[in-house]
C-alpha cells in the first residue's frame, strides 16, 4: 500500500511517562504504516526541558506559530514532589502548556469523544459540548488582603499620563476581606477571536455567558468586545455557514446547557470555564475521552489530550506490568492535527486518513474491545478490558480490513 505523502511538517511535542510510551506506540502502529509522517520534533520530556533550561518549550511554541499546526503529548508540570523524584532538576520549571499558551496567545477548547455505549449523565446530551475557557486574569491574577479594624478601602488607577481614577470599594465597620481583579482588553479580544474562529472552523454555534447584570462594567466589557468582534469580522461568515452567536447570562446558560442536545461551543470567563469544564467532562463520562485544542487568534492550532501523563499507570508499566491505559484522546490529538494539516495543505487524502483512524478507533470500542476505564462505564454487559497494546493492535487490524 502506498503511504500518504505530506507537504508541510507539523510540530510534534513529545512528553512524559505513560503518555510518552503510548505516543510512540500510536505512531508505530497507527500512523507511520499509513502516512509518510513529516514532523518537526521537540522533546518536551521533563529531563530534556531541564537540560535546555526550558528553551525547548519556547522553541516548540515558536515552531507552532511558523507551521500553524502542532500535536502535543501530556507533560509533567513539576511540583515539590517531582523535585524529589527527579533530583537532577535545576528549577521547578513552569507548566509547558502555560508557556505555549502565552506565546501563542491561545484559548483552550475541551471537547469529549462520544460513544453510544456510554451515555452522558445528562440524558438530553447527544452531541459534544465544547468549553472554551478564557485563561487570563480575573480572580486568577487578583490581589487581596484582610483587615482587622473599621475603615475604608479605595481602588486607584494611575495612568501613564498621570491622570488618576479612584473609586470607593467599601466602608467597613469591622474586619473584612478585599480583592482587586483585572483583565486586559487585548486578552478579551484575542479570546473572542479564537472562539469565533474555532466556531467557524468546526461549524458550531457559539454561546457566550457572563454576569453583566451584576458586573455591569467588568462583564459588560466582555460582552461588548465579543459583540464588536462578531459584527466587525465574523457575522458574515457565521451567516454564510448558518451558525449562531448567542449571548446570555451565565445562570441562564447553565439552565439551557442542561436542557440542550449539545453540539455547540460554550465560551466562559476564566472561573466559569474552570468550574464548568470539570462539570461537563465528568457528566460526559471519562477524562480519558476528553480532547483539548489550543487555538490562537490567527488560527494556529495545537492538539492534545486533556488528561495528564497517567503517572500511576506508568509506575506499574515500569515494574513490567501491561497497563490498560486509554489512548483515545491522544489518538484524537494526532487525527486532529493531521486533519488540520491536510486542510491547510489541501491534502484530502490526509484528511480522509484522520477520519478513517477515528472511525476505526470508535468501531473497535463499539465491537467491545476497550480499556478498563471505559469497560467500567458501559451500560449493560461489562466487556472484559484489554491492555493498551491489545487495543492499539485491534485498531490497526481494523485499519487494514
Ligand atoms: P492524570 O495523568 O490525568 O491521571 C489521573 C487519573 O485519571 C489516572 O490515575 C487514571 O485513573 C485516570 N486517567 C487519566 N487519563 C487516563 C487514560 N488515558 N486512561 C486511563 N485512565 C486515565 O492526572 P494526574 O495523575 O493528576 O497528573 C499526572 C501528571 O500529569 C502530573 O505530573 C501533571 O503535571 C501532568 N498533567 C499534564 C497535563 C498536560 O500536559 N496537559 C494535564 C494534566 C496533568 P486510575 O489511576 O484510577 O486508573
Ligand atoms: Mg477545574
Amino acid at each position: 500500500m502506498e503511504k500518504i505523502q505530506m507537504k508541510t511538517p507539523l510540530v510534534e511535542m513529545d512528553g512524559d511517562e505513560m503518555t510518552r510510551v503510548l505516543w510512540q506506540k500510536i505512531k508505530d502502529e497507527l500512523i507511520c504504516p499509513f502516512v509518510d509522517l513529516k514532523t518537526e520534533y521537540y522533546d518536551l520530556g521533563l529531563l530534556h526541558r531541564n537540560e535546555t533550561r526550558d528553551q525547548v518549550t519556547v522553541d516548540a511554541a515558536l515552531a507552532t506559530r511558523k507551521y500553524g499546526v502542532a500535536v502535543k503529548c501530556a507533560t509533567i508540570t513539576p511540583n515539590a514532589q517531582r523535585m524529589v523524584e527527579y533530583p537532577q532538576l535545576t528549577e521547578m520549571w513552569k507548566s509547558p502548556n502555560g508557556t505555549i499558551r502565552s506565546i501563542l496567545d491561545g484559548t483552550v477548547f475541551r471537547a469529549p469523544i462520544l460513544l453510544d455505549a456510554i451515555r452522558p449523565v445528562v440524558r438530553t446530551w447527544k452531541k459534544p459540548i465544547t468549553i472554551a475557557r478564557h485563561a487570563y486574569g480575573d480572580v486568577y491574577k487578583s490581589v487581596s488582603f484582610e483587615t482587622d479594624e473599621p475603615g475604608e478601602c479605595t481602588m486607584t488607577f494611575r495612568g501613564a499620563s498621570g491622570r488618576e481614577q479612584t473609586v470607593l470599594v467599601q466602608k467597613t465597620d469591622g474586619p473584612a476581606v478585599f480583592q482587586g481583579e483585572h483583565n486586559k482588553e487585548s486578552s478579551i479580544r484575542s479570546f473572542a477571536r479564537a472562539c469565533f474562529q474555532y466556531a467557524v472552523d468546526t461549524k458550531q454555534d457559539l454561546w457566550f455567558s457572563t454576569k453583566d447584570t451584576i458586573a455591569k462594567v467588568y462583564d459588560g466589557a466582555f460582552k461588548r468586545i465579543f459583540e464588536e468582534e462578531y459584527e466587525k469580522t465574523y457575522r458574515t461568515q457565521f451567516e454564510a455557514l448558518g451558525l449562531r452567536y448567542f449571548y446570555t447570562l451565565i445562570d441562564d446558560a447553565v439552565a439551557r446547557v442542561i436542557r440542550s442536545e449539545g453540539g455547540f461551543i460554550w465560551a466562559c470567563k476564566n472561573y466559569d470555564g474552570d468550574v464548568m469544564s470539570d462539570m461537563v467532562s465528568t457528566a460526559f463520562g471519562s477524562l480519558a475521552m476528553m480532547t483539548s485544542v489550543l487555538v490562537a487568534p490567527d488560527g494556529t492550532t495545537e492538539y492534545e489530550a486533556a488528561h495528564g501523563t497517567v503517572t500511576k499507570h506508568y509506575y506499574r508499566y515500569l515494574k513490567g506490568e501491561q497497563t490498560s491505559t486509554n489512548p483515545m484522546a491522544t489518538i484524537f490529538a494526532w487525527t486532529g492535527a493531521l486533519r488540520k494539516r491536510g486542510q491547510l495543505d489541501k491534502l484530502p487524502a490526509l484528511e480522509a486518513f484522520a477520519d478513517r483512524l477515528e472511525q476505526a478507533s470508535l468501531d473497535t470500542i463499539r465491537s467491545g474491545v476497550m480499556t478498563g476505564d471505559l469497560a467500567g462505564l458501559v451500560e449493560g454487559d461489562r466487556p472484559t478490558p484489554v491492555t493498551s497494546e491489545a487495543f492499539l493492535k485491534a485498531i490497526r487490524a481494523r485499519m487494514e480490513m
